[in-house]
């Protein structure tokens, strides 16, 4: 059975980038009738953020990819727990494990030893391995001292990794360092516990972002040290801006929150979210989350950086808008309402507003914005407009408009036309001079 996980560290809110990784991962769930776990990764103790994980849960929920195992599954299964900071004695047993089998070692090197290391630009990433082959008698006296434990590293071999994106990545081992696996805190490091959790939770598929292919190699080693069967490896390529760089806050916003907080439809954007960086191999844009599940296929995602085109998700978003019936968009608009201080409209109202107003709006608040005059009288008027348009006879002109339309039995477009053209010719004037001051006065 497929069983893949999305593990994000709680450092922050949810990136756009995050919600990718985890749609992929719950798309190959759904397309092989696997799980879809979320772990936790929550070892680096300095970067914790308590928001983060009701926020990532919360905006999954909204997304409409919700785990089917784990952190915030009820019950979360049994594979648990599911939070890295609740597995420490799994982790330290496995890390003995691995020193008793000489494949593990106590470091003893001090912060300013370290830096010099580093500064000095020695192989193995910067470590030169000075601890490796202390005898393991005199490590272990000295076990009450700070120290880390570190995987030992072969010499002279290649590491390959058949990744499901990239192809094969060879990778020397010259250019992999002897990697910490327990830090002086005595919390494992990410490294031995993501290989620890995916193994034992049975993970089948590792789907993360690219930034990890480096660390896959020691990834492979351990489990090769554990005697384990690796999982699958695919690694997705970064989301770039339009020059080609990482996407940042500096070229808009990242976190899913700014997206929902601006109107877009979680269905737009997940549809968007897909086509960063998979295709059907078609050029078909519009997919539903339902659609996606019945075809996603991991030998379709890119290993090209994906380029995010925030007109394409724009474009997206109003297709989505445009697509749904009336009543399930207003349905969706009494947050955007409140937000903007406007009083709701009666339903049936609404509804027919936005039949009207669909096809020109991309945000659920536009359905506001853009159509306060329905709602609201005009508070002001364009400036322009008026100097253009309205003339001395234009107010006795709307009132006469006015009251010629009170007695009108129904209110029917081609009627309020009829009636108003009627009414300039009797006056000898151009349908312009009342469709004009008609328009500003209603709409400001
Ligand atoms: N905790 C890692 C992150 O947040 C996950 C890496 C992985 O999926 O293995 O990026």
């Amino acid at each position: 059975m497929v069983r893949v996980r999305f593990a994000p560290s709680p450092t922050g809110f949810l990136h756009v980038g995050g919600l990718r990784t985890a749609l992929y991962n719950y798309l190959l769930a759904r397309r092989h009738g696997g799980k879809f776990l979320l772990r936790i990764e929550d070892t680096d103790r300095s970067r914790l953020e308590p928001k983060a994980v009701p926020n990532i849960l919360e905006n999954l929920c909204w997304a409409g990819i919700y785990p089917d195992e784990g952190v915030g599954c009820e019950p979360e299964g049994d594979h648990g727990p599911y939070v890295q900071s609740q597995r420490l004695d799994i982790y330290r047993r496995y890390a003995h494990q691995l020193m008793e089998k000489g494949l593990a070692y106590r470091c003893f090197a001090t912060t300013e030893e370290l830096a010099a290391m580093r500064a000095s630009h020695g192989g193995h990433g910067g470590y030169d391995r000075r601890y490796r082959d202390l005898p393991v008698a005199e490590a272990e006296a000295r076990k009450d001292e700070p120290h880390v434990i570190r995987m030992k590293v072969p010499d002279g071999e290649t590491f390959e990794i058949d990744d499901l994106v990239r192809g094969v990545v060879r990778f020397d081992s010259s250019q992999v360092d002897d990697q910490v696996l327990v830090k002086t805190d005595g919390f494992p490091t990410y490294h031995l516990a993501a290989v620890v959790d995916d193994h034992e939770m049975e993970i089948t598929h590792v789907i993360r972002g690219e930034e990890w292919l480096t660390s896959t190699p020691k990834h492979l080693l351990l489990y090769r040290f554990f005697g384990w069967q690796p999982p699958r490896f695919a690694h997705l390529s970064l989301v770039v801006n339009a020059q080609g760089k990482k996407l940042s806050k500096r070229d808009g916003d990242v976190s899913v929150d700014a997206y929902r907080e601006q109107g877009y439809l979680p269905a737009g954007l997940i549809n968007f979210l897909a086509l960063l960086g998979w295709s059907n191999g078609d050029n078909r844009e519009l997919w539903s989350l339902e659609d996606m599940e019945k075809v996603f296929a991991l030998e379709r995602v890119q290993s090209s950086p994906a380029v995010f085109d925030f007109d394409k998700l724009r474009h997206i978003n109003q297709q989505h808008l445009f697509a749904m019936d009336e009543a399930s968009i207003a349905d969706l608009l009494p947050p955007w309402f409140e937000k903007a201080a406007v009083a709701m409209p009666e339903r049936a109202y609404l509804e027919r507003v936005v039949a009207l107003m669909k096809q020109r709006c991309t945000l659920l608040g536009d359905f506001v914005e853009q159509a306060r005059y329905f709602y609201l009288d005009p508070e002001s008027y364009d400036e322009a407009t008026v100097k253009k348009r309205w003339k001395a006879d234009s107010a006795e002109l709307v009132q006469a408009y006015q009251s010629r339309l009170e007695g009108l039995p129904e209110w029917q477009a081609a009627a309020l036309e009829a009636t108003l053209r009627q009414l300039c010719e009797e006056k000898g004037l151009g349908a312009a001079a009342l469709i004009h001051p008609v328009r500003l006065a209603l709409s400001g």
